[in-house]
């Protein structure tokens, strides 16, 4: 069984490499497990996300992360993507001119050995399956990446792109900007139909009600770069009743 193991994790900007923003995080995620990360706005939630994929912008200045007990950190992005992490693009730009199909089947040729060629046949096979699972319109691919896109189709490209990569690992970070019910449904369907004994999800998110939707199998709450409680999802609603105040006091009395 995989592994993805957080260890006393450190994280700064590249451009200030002494002003951590995350500050000491222990985490690990099985494959097979969905686990939530909530939190306060500016706490760390996507910082901790970009670094575990290796964003040029972050550095980690201290502590590990781990797949199998190897580190990663040497690893750059695509190494990293190989050994089955994916971070969901919150906004791939839009690329005018080249269709769903294409874009991913460039992003599937990347992950494959040097030398290695993708079969046509087999991509849109594979594809078209992954397509079936989704319930997404066959329309739908041969449109422009992000061309004029809703937030939902905008989820439907991310979520179609990360059940063609077949990650271990998917970090999901939903972001602050908040989704609207129809985003929200299409990442919540997408990942229960990917969930299973192959796949760790860490999942970002902002607000409880994603949750709802997809039952993790812990939820923390980080504060201040940190991981400050870990419970199973009543904490999720808990959080939802009492607010990060309540996490906040907690911890000043603690
Ligand atoms: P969260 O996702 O929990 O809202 P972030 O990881 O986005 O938090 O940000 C944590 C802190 O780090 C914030 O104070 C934010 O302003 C700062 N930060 C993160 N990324 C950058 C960046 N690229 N440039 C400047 N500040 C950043
Ligand atoms: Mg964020």
């Amino acid at each position: 069984m995989h592994t993805l193991e957080i260890r006393d994790l450190f994280v700064a900007l590249t451009e200030q490499p002494d002003k951590p923003i995350v500050k000491g995080l222990t985490l690990t995620i099985k494959a097979g497990e969905i686990h939530a990360i909530m939190g306060p706005n500016g706490t760390g939630k996507s910082t901790l996300s970009k670094a575990i994929a290796g964003h040029p912008g972050y550095v980690i200045t201290g502590g590990d992360v781990l797949i199998d007990s190897k580190s990663i950190l040497e690893m750059e992005p695509d190494e990293r993507a190989r050994a089955g992490i994916f971070l969901a693009f919150q906004y791939p730009s839009e690329i005018p001119g080249v269709s769903i199909a294409n874009f991913l089947r460039a992003a599937v040729q990347a992950r494959l050995a040097e030398g290695e060629e993708l079969d046509a046949t087999a991509y849109y096979k594979r594809l078209y399956s992954k397509m079936d699972l989704l319930k997404i319109d066959r329309k739908f691919t041969s449109r422009a990446v992000n061309d004029g896109f809703s937030g939902g189709e905008k989820k439907r490209c991310e979520i179609l792109q990360m059940a063609m990569l077949e990650p271990t690992f998917a970090l999901m970070d939903e972001t602050d900007s908040g989704l609207d019910i129809d985003a929200l449904r299409i990442v919540a369907d997408g990942v229960n139909a990917m969930r299973g004994p192959k796949l760790g999800v860490l999942m970002i998110t902002h607000y409880q009600r994603l949750l709802d939707y997809i039952v993790p199998d812990q939820v923390h709450v980080m504060y201040d770069g940190r991981i400050v409680k870990t419970g199973d999802k009543s904490l999720a609603l808990e959080l939802e009743a009492k607010g990060y105040d309540w996490v906040k006091q907690d911890l000043a009395t603690a």
